[in-house]
């Protein structure tokens, strides 16, 4: 146990998002966003809080919102794990299936509750399971900043490294956005944990397009421990492209895996171990999609 528990100086209910973005620029790295505080939980516990001395809880503001549009699903930062999966199961089941698979390996469901959408990104592990299925889905995350303008980035370029999201100097990500697949699409997700409480070895989110028996888009994102981000399995997807939807086109695409990532060996798996695992991750996610395009 830590001696010292993390805590903060000053816990604030800000009114509105331009309230946040003014004291994260008077403040910096003093002052810290917080959500559902899952993440930062973690962190305060091992002493990651660094010289934080203001938390700014954003769970007060208009940002739990899910928001149809013209061309698919708007998605405010603040949306929970739990209210997410219920809208894609009442909505779009089919179709938007990677994010409830992803949200269902979510445990406990205390985290699913609280944790959201905007914290599980800014966080930027690629062990963590909603991203992954964001990323297949080619989703977009737009962020805001004090003087007024907002950027829009896809989320596959939104992660650095290891908690190094790409978010600038008194940033916050308000919304994140997706196109709604057409109905010839399924997706999945799934991962491989070596027991219930610890980091996924590999976790897979997949969304392929199928017509006439032939793969015409297929998207695979891979994260998980392979990695410090999450990456696209080009080699495969490009592999896919116009051939058959059958188990031999599958296994063929996926001994392309080693050309996109190099699994690394350590205390939980070997590198040759993450390798294989990949390969009947993507292939089992890629049977579950293919299925569900149909
Ligand atoms: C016991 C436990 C089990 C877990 N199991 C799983 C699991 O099975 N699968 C899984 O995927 N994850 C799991 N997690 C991780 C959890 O999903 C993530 O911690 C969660 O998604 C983070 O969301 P949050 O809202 O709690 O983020 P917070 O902790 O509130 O914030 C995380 C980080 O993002 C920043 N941030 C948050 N929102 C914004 C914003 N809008 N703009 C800018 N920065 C922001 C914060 O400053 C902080 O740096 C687990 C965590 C715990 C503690």
């Amino acid at each position: 146990m830590p001696t010292t528990l993390f805590q903060p100086h000053d816990y604030r209910f800000p009114a509105t998002v331009d309230e946040v973005l003014e004291t994260l620029g008077q403040q910096g790295d003093r002052a810290r966003v917080i959500a559902g505080g899952t993440t930062i939980h973690e962190l305060a516990y091992r002493k990651g809080m660094g010289d934080v001395h203001t938390l700014l809880d954003i769970t007060r503001l208009p940002l739990d919102q899910i928001t149809p549009t013209e061309t698919g699903v708007k998605l405010g930062a603040t949306v929970s794990f739990t209210d997410l999966a219920a809208f894609v199961t009442a909505a779009h089941p089919k179709r938007l299936a990677s994010i409830t698979d992803a949200i269902a390996g979510i445990r406990p469901m205390q985290i699913r509750n609280v944790g959201t959408v905007g914290g599980s990104i800014c966080s930027s592990l690629p062990f963590f399971d909603l991203p992954a299925a964001l990323v297949a889905l080619d989703a977009r995350v737009t962020t805001k900043r004090l003087d007024g303008d907002s950027r829009t980035v896809p989320i596959e370029t939104f992660f650095w490294d290891f908690f190094l999201p790409d978010l600038h100097f008194g940033e916050l990500l308000t919304e994140v956005e997706f196109d709604l697949p057409p109905a010839d699409t399924g997706g999945a997700f799934q991962k491989f944990e070596s027991n219930s409480v610890d980091w996924a070895l590999v976790s897979i989110g997949v969304q392929v397009q199928c017509r006439e028996g032939r793969f015409t888009d297929a998207r695979i994102a891979l994260g998980g421990g392979i990695g410090r981000k999450i990456t696209r399995a080009v080699s495969v997807e490009h592999a896919l492209l116009g051939r058959s939807v059958s188990a031999e086109t599958i296994q063929e695409a996926v001994r392309g895996v080693g050309d996109d990532v190099r699994a690394f060996s350590d205390f939980r798996g070997s590198a040759e171990f993450r390798n294989h695992l990949l390969k009947v991750y993507i292939a089992r996610c890629l049977v579950q999609a293919a299925r569900r395009a149909r």
